[in-house]
């Protein structure tokens, strides 16, 4: 047959390739929830609250007692690669915000309406402006303020029709939002949380700032988690391989759950690791089959340089170095513990 004549290739418009991208960088309500979130620990918060109206697509509203943003900082505040936290590319070795990018506020501004209350150390009043599509709508005007910034986010993929659709057909939203301020209330335990659906009484998410994560687990999982705990430790200074710190808290015998809770932090970031979540469940399934889902709390350190933060994104997962040579000694760890309490509690109900 005659081949089709080839069609033409064109330029997308700036809009249309920054709609796309920020789709990517905010993929549901929760994500905004998270980049939010860590803004406002990446400002040295001590208090963070959210506000979630309509599953965070009507409104999500965070607001923090943080270092606050400049006013002369406010007209880029929202523009794409703007950002306090990175200057060269090398800075990314050592990062220690959560945020680098740059990317985050201009993403929601490209999907939503933002509109930003802010005021810094020293100041009488705030100031309060709105963006869209990475643009400050007007200039900042004066108002009141408590310490701190606010921002507020409404009417989240409004101009992303099939988004929006499957997202209003899916109620679970508010329930991960919830489930991701737990995870973030019981590693910074330094820091007062809340998480509320407008219009309820009351919080869904309440912790105060205290020293014991124990407690903290106690305030946000409950009574019946934090009973059943054990505390785990592990460290490895042999410089030969790679140098790393370990520490949590993980289910005994008498936790029995349907799935699998696992709060994972590397770095102090919130990251999901999929090989690690299954090597513990190998062990529980082995050593105590009846409480075969465990409830794990695992914060581990390791050199900068070992943990590629820049894999996506989301910066939701991240790629280690010498992934099976840690995820082995954790096991191993994991699996002497499980032994030990199993002995007493037997040896306890004997008794
Ligand atoms: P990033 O966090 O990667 O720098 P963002 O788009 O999330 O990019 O934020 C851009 C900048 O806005 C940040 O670098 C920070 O300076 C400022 N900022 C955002 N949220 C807050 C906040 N809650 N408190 C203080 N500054 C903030
Ligand atoms: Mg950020």
């Amino acid at each position: 047959g005659e081949a089709k004549e080839p069609p033409r290739i064109h330029r997308l418009d700036e809009s249309v390739v920054n709609r796309i991208a920020a789709g990517e960088v905010i993929q549901r309500p929760v994500s905004a929830v998270k980049e939010l979130v860590e803004n406002s620990l990446d400002a040295s918060s001590t208090s963070i609250s959210v506000l979630v109206k309509d599953g965070g697509l009507k409104l999500i509203q965070v607001s923090d007692d943080g270092h606050g943003i400049r006013h002369e900082d406010l007209p880029i505040l929202c523009e794409r690669h703007t950002t306090s936290k990175l200057s060269k590319y090398e800075d990314l070795q050592s990062i220690k915000s959560m945020g680098f990018r740059g990317e985050a506020l201009a993403s929601m501004t490209y999907v939503g309406h933002v509109t930003v209350t802010t005021i810094t150390k020293g100041q009488l009043h705030g100031y309060r402006v709105s963006y869209r599509d990475g643009v400050m709508e007007h200039e900042p005007k004066a108002c009141a303020a408590v310490k701190g910034t606010q921002i507020m986010v409404e009417n989240l993929f409004y101009n992303m029709i099939a988004r929006r659709k499957t997202l209003q057909n899916s109620a679970d939203d508010y329930t991960k939002i919830v489930d991701l301020l737990s995870r973030f209330a019981i590693h910074h335990i330094d820091v007062s949380f809340s998480c509320r659906k407008h219009g309820a009484a009351r919080a869904d998410v309440h912790s105060v700032a205290t020293a014991s994560r124990l407690d903290a687990i106690r305030s946000v999982y409950g009574l019946l988690v934090a009973r059943n705990l054990i505390k785990i430790e592990a460290s490895d200074d042999d410089p030969s391989s790679s140098v790393f710190k370990m520490d949590g808290f993980i289910s005994n015998a008498n936790y029995v759950a349907k799935k699998t809770t696992m709060v994972l932090f590397i770095n102090d970031r919130l990251v999901e690791c999929t090989a690690l979540k299954r090597a513990l469940e190998v062990v529980y399934a082995a050593t105590l089959p009846k409480a075969s889902k465990p409830f794990v709390y695992m914060s581990i350190i390791l050199p900068p340089e070992h943990v590629d933060v820049n894999v996506h994104p989301t910066k939701r997962e991240v790629s280690l170095l010498n992934q099976e040579v840690i995820i082995e000694k954790i096991q191993t760890v994991v699996e002497s513990m499980l032994r030990d309490s199993n002995k007493t509690r037997t040896f306890q109900e004997q008794t």
